[in-house]
């Protein structure tokens, strides 16, 4: 404890006052069903510097490493005013050498309060991932001074789709849709009491299964580029039907698209040896559990983690906003048109094999 208490006074020499958002943030990061690999983000605002999780940095670091990097909050601010569509520079300080902030920094900078919190809570996620999305939380978050934001990619057009929501009215969270939870407060203490009223109001008790048959999976994979998914979350999305069946149906958030690709393909009950024509990074064998392509980086573990958590609490009988072709290419970086006829390819060599 002592030691940590040492290490976390140093990391922040250069900034004492973020010793609590960083305490915070990692006890964030460490939670697989808030905070999935790199994804989430906090910030602080002090003496019109906004502090922000640095891209490629992990919550669940905070304490030991400097994971936050500094940006002029006006600048910040005029370029989201002004619509540029180019990321925010870091200052030019010493500790932000190396350092770029975050692409959902614009979010920082535009939520009003000193402190705000971002993650990928997997039980918002499927609140989030409804058709019914807005209608169904409006209940659920009666009495909280919340708004929904429809999904938008993470960039320019979630910085917009926010901006039009904080330019009518001041919530201290947002729920995004197809993505997760934001919220303010003036301290890192207020902020957290609002990330556990909202996890208490959409709190969703997963369905029970079985555990993952190993030896199976482990024969499938012998002589394929697929391994077992190292997490044992990962398996759950094809332990149960109900969670198979919303997994399989298509994207539900975008960093599984930008980690995984858009595609999760499900291994036939008698597909003994039929990887090979897999071109997805990712199989579901039912019954049995997930594979995962050997070469796909850690980040991308962490993400099969989180498809299984989200698809074991998604309810049966209930109408999904999937992500939609347009979504999925912009994510990809590709042009629309192009992934939609890859798409039809895709589709027609399916049906022909
Ligand atoms: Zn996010």
């Amino acid at each position: 404890m002592s030691g940590e208490a040492t290490s976390h006074r140093q990391t922040y020499d250069h900034a004492p006052f973020l010793r609590p958002l960083a305490v915070l943030s990692a006890a964030m990061g460490r939670e697989l069903t808030q905070v999935q690999g790199p994804g989430g983000n906090t910030s602080l605002k002090h003496e019109g510097v906004l502090w922000v999780k640095a891209s490629g940095t992990d919550l669940a670091d905070a304490v030991e490493t400097p994971i936050f990097v500094p940006v002029d909050l006006e600048t910040a601010r005029n370029a989201i005013l002004a619509d540029e569509d180019r990321p925010i520079p870091a200052l030019d300080t010493q500790e932000a050498e190396g350092m770029r902030p975050s692409i959902e920094c614009s979010l920082h900078a535009l939520m009003p309060h000193r402190v705000v919190l971002h993650n990928h809570d997997v039980n918002v996620i499927v609140w989030a991932a409804r058709a019914d999305a807005k209608a169904t939380l409006g209940a659920a978050m009666a009495g909280l001074n919340w708004a929904f934001v429809p999904y938008a990619r993470p960039g320019l057009p979630l910085t917009r789709a926010v901006r039009a929501v904080l330019d009518t009215s001041r919530p201290d969270i947002l729920v995004l849709g197809n993505h997760g939870l934001v919220v303010g407060g003036e301290t890192p203490e207020a902020a957290a009491a609002h990330l556990d009223r909202v996890r208490e109001r959409l709190e969703i008790e997963p369905r029970t299964v079985a555990g993952p048959d190993h030896d199976r999976l482990h024969a499938l994979c012998e002589g394929t580029r697929f391994a077992p998914a190292a997490m044992a979350a990962a398996h759950l999305t094809a332990l149960d039907e109900a969670a198979l069946h919303v997994a399989a149906g298509g994207v539900l958030y975008p960093d599984h698209v930008v980690f995984l690709g858009p595609d999760l393909a499900v291994l036939p009950q008698d597909g003994e040896g039929g990887l090979e024509e897999i071109e997805a990074r990712l199989v579901a064998v039912p019954g049995a559990g997930v594979l995962i392509e050997k070469s796909v980086p850690e980040a991308a573990q962490a993400m099969a983690a989180c498809l299984g958590l989200v698809s074991i609490r998604f309810p049966q009988d209930v109408d999904t906003r999937y992500l939609n072709a347009d979504d999925i290419a912009a994510l990809l970086g590709w042009d629309a048109e192009k992934y939609r006829q890859e798409l039809a390819r895709r589709k027609a060599a399916a049906m022909q094999g």
